[in-house]
């Protein structure tokens, strides 16, 4: 396994909407390599998910895992889940504010709206469809990810930059 270079704000890659991975290559080694060198570097850089886009690969893949996390030290644990072919769906409109950060814009954080719950489906690393209910800070992680595959950034959702803050007076001023 190795730690993947994370592409920062600038990048073009971060801005190319991922085409789908063709599900007869994802058992081959190179796919199943790219995907645990993104878990690597996702845990290595404690994020609590990463994709594909991120590392220069413009494909829609994604991991998401949250456990005792320091950079997010109040999120509730997610499960290790690869995520191939990521769709989102909103089950209820409401959206909720809160804040967010990127391995991307590794400085900044940002009060950023998100659907409070969602329906994700998605390919495994096998191949095989799933699909599951995320709500709160799983729902949140599942749409910035998604929104990685489509060449959006959180920034591009907030409804204003007045929030937006490096981590250091994120942690002075904002962080209850
Ligand atoms: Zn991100």
């Amino acid at each position: 396994m190795a730690i993947l270079k994370v592409a920062r704000l600038g990048h073009p890659v971060l801005r190319q909407v991922a085409p789908p991975v063709r599900s007869e290559t994802i058992r081959e080694a190179e796919t199943q390599r790219l995907i645990d060198d993104m878990i690597e570097t996702m845990r290595e850089y404690e994020g609590v998910g990463i994709a594909a886009p991120q590392v220069h690969v413009s494909k829609q893949i994604a991991v998401i895992e949250a456990t005792d996390n320091r950079r997010y030290p109040d999120a509730p644990d997610i499960p290790l889940t690869v995520l191939i072919n990521l769709e989102v769906t909103p089950i209820a409109p409401e959206l909720e504010d809160d804040w967010e950060g990127c391995l991307s814009l590794i400085d900044f954080r940002g009060q950023t709206p998100r659907y409070q719950q969602v329906r994700a489906k998605a390919l495994d690393r096998d191949g095989r469809p799933f699909e599951f209910v995320a709500t709160g800070f799983h729902a949140r992680v599942l749409q910035h990810e998604r929104d990685h595959l489509l060449g959006k950034l959180f920034i591009d959702r907030m409804k204003s930059l007045e929030t937006l803050s490096y981590l250091a007076e994120f942690s002075r001023h904002w962080k209850h």
